[in-house]
């Protein structure tokens, strides 16, 4: 191999961390809900016009707020799809609920709502919705099936920075929403996350919950003369290290998502003859959402030919990666969940997608994957069955 490797993933350096990051240590305040904590969590909530964002280590530990906020109980059910990241059925799991697994859209490869309204008991405490590659669910239609049988809607919105459907921020439909700041994410500290409330009712709570089940944060404010333990809760604050970080990416978040619509652009439009022929299937994106370029896989024939297909790119030294494997086919999840409905698509789809190289700075090394891609997939020559 005589040219550069290239990585599935960079992470995006912003310019401006260190300055930050310094401005953090000289202030002598580095723990959860500092001045830079605060500047993030404003940002993000006016994003998201949400009432409010709850900066937090991670989109796992959110998960496990928005689960406690939603008072799964052992027994309880929640709806997802089997097609997401195991942190949606941990945070079920971890109250003792049961992660009921259901199937995608082929197109968009997010939840079905019809497969949502059949799997919804009385048991059901609450539906996640993942809207994948920050192209929006439809969720509309979930939040009605939630309103009429009284569960609560959660937007997984890991990927879903600068995302909108409808014109309306991804994010902002459910009860509570979820997101990412992981170094694989559009918009990163390393690890980092956010919960976003928009449903006044689980707001105090929300407050008492990331601050160890204590009501610290009215103390802080001056509303009560001593704090307490009055809830459960855990330690589910962002240090203001990481969120000295997050500021400086937040602050060029536009640049990252136009950069990386163009490079996505880019390889839609190649790709587009491979298509015609009828040898990968393209990412989907409806009319109405407007996503932010988080990931761009394609679809080969099969498991065999995705394999090829990545160990050729390999011999490249071109990194593209796959996932998930169906929550429902998983050890756990097989212990811990239970399945409603068949999950075809769900099983088909994620044996044979792949992932492409897409960061900020990929440039024009996006030409060098193109090229490798074309000459691999037409070298296989496996028709797309749909
Ligand atoms: C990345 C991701 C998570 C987990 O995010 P962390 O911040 O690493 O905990 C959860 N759900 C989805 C859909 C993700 O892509």
């Amino acid at each position: 191999m005589n040219q550069e490797p290239i990585p599935f993933n960079r992470p995006h350096a912003a310019g401006r961390e260190t300055e930050f990051l310094r401005e953090a240590v000289s202030s002598g305040y580095l723990s959860g809900n500092g001045r830079f904590g605060r500047k993030c969590s404003s940002w993000l909530a006016e994003h998201v016009g949400a009432r409010a964002a709850f900066m937090t280590p991670s989109c796992t530990a959110a998960l496990e707020m928005a689960m406690i906020l939603a008072e799964v109980k052992p027994g309880d059910e929640v709806v997802m799809p089997s097609f997401t990241f195991v942190s949606c059925a941990n945070a079920v799991a971890l109250r003792g609920g049961v992660p009921v697994f259901v199937d995608v859209d082929e197109g968009t490869l997010n939840l079905d709502p019809d497969a949502v309204a059949a799997a919804i008991t009385e048991r059901t405490k609450a539906v996640i919705v993942v809207h994948y590659a920050g192209v929006g669910a439809e969720v509309e239609r979930l939040a009605s099936i939630c309103e009429e049988r009284g569960v609560l809607l959660v937007e997984d919105a890991a990927h879903c920075i600068h995302a909108s459907r409808n014109g309306r921020p991804l994010g902002s439909f459910g009860a509570m929403a979820t997101f990412s700041f992981h170094e694989t994410k559009n918009v990163q500290c390393g690890e980092g996350g956010a919960l976003v409330v928009n449903d006044e009712r689980v707001l105090a709570r929300a407050e008492i919950i990331q601050e160890k089940g204590t009501n610290r944060s009215v103390f802080l404010r001056g509303q009560a003369d001593k704090y307490t333990w009055v809830d459960v809760g855990s330690s589910f604050l962002m240090s203001d290290i990481a969120a000295a970080f997050l500021w400086a990416q937040m602050l060029d978040a536009e640049l990252v998502t136009q950069r990386r619509r163009a490079l996505w652009d880019r390889y839609q439009e190649a790709f587009g003859p491979l298509a015609d022929a009828g040898i990968v299937r393209l990412p989907t994106v409806p009319p109405e959402c407007r996503h932010n370029a988080h990931i761009y896989a394609l679809r080969l024939a099969d498991t065999d030919t995705r394999d090829a297909f990545i160990a050729e790119l390999s011999e490249q030294g071109i990194h593209s990666v796959f996932h998930y494997v169906p929550l429902h086919l998983s050890p756990a999840g097989q212990t811990l969940g239970r399945t409603a409905g068949p999950l075809l698509v769900t099983e088909t789809e994620s044996a044979r997608l792949v992932r492409l190289p897409l960061y900020a700075e990929l440039g024009s090394d996006i030409e060098r994957v193109i090229a490798a891609a074309t000459t691999a997939v037409r070298g296989l020559d496996r028709q797309f069955a749909a």
